[in-house]
């Protein structure tokens, strides 16, 4: 008999609802989401289990239907004046494409992150869309809502993202943004601000901005509005 009981909702739990010993999985995924665990670079050993079930399971794609739902509730609300300068920024990775394939092969961030293969993977052009992402994307379209992805991939990954991102459904866009050589060395969030911004004073309003990354979101020039997508499995400053 537990006296107080609050909730005894899967309490530290991992693949299957095993019990985990010390490490709260769901805990350190909620602190994760809510940008209060920061700056890892990988997931604790012992989530891997439960963070490869949440991804490949269907809690993440309902988390993600969760946001985007939400985001296109927001886009309909709008009295948009047509002046054809309104933008909606999407990032590309985990947001528009999906590097499950990938992470799924590479215990879903236990291992650090290694960009050889990672850029080996992005090379071959064959990431998914997130399915609810693009189900936005047609949606924010159909309300005259202008398309500009803002991704931290490099200028050399120009051709095959385009050819990825059409591939998979993401026919048009205003603007494909990357990462030049004059932002290496900056953080995400200090790129995607300075891309903006420009943006700002080219007379675009962005609408709504969309990612995996609370680095998509924070800065200046973040948007109207801005949604978070899930992403246990790392973690981008
Ligand atoms: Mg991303």
């Amino acid at each position: 008999m537990i006296t107080n009981q609050i909730h005894l909702l899967r309490p530290k739990s991992g693949a299957g609802g095993s019990p985990i010993d010390g490490v709260s999985c769901l805990s350190w995924r909620f602190g994760v989401e809510t940008n209060n665990v920061i700056g890892w670079t990988t997931i604790p050993e012992e989530c891997e289990g439960y963070i490869g079930h949440y991804m490949l399971g269907s809690e993440y794609r309902k988390d993600s239907e969760v946001v985007t739902n939400e985001a296109l509730l927001y886009a309909k609300s709008l009295n948009l004046s047509n002046h054809g300068k309104n933008v909606w920024v999407f990032d590309v990775d985990e947001t528009t494409l999906s590097n499950l394939p990938y992470y799924a092969e590479h215990v879903f961030g236990v291992e650090p992150y290694n960009s050889t293969l990672f850029n080996e993977w992005v090379s071959k052009g064959n990431a998914p869309a997130l399915p609810e992402s693009l189900k936005l994307y047609n949606e924010i379209l159909s309300l005259g809502i202008k398309v500009v992805f803002l991704t931290g991939r490099t200028e050399n990954q120009r051709a095959v993202s385009e050819t990825n991102l059409k591939s998979v459904g993401y026919h048009t866009w205003e603007k494909l943004i990357l990462k030049g050589a004059s932002f290496s060395g900056k953080t995400a969030e200090e790129y995607k601000s300075a891309q903006r911004k420009e943006l700002v004073n080219a007379g675009y309003r962005i609408a709504g901005n969309i990612g995996d990354q609370w680095s998509d979101l924070l800065g200046t020039y973040t948007g109207d509005r801005t949604f978070k997508l899930p992403d246990p499995m790392y973690y981008i400053s």
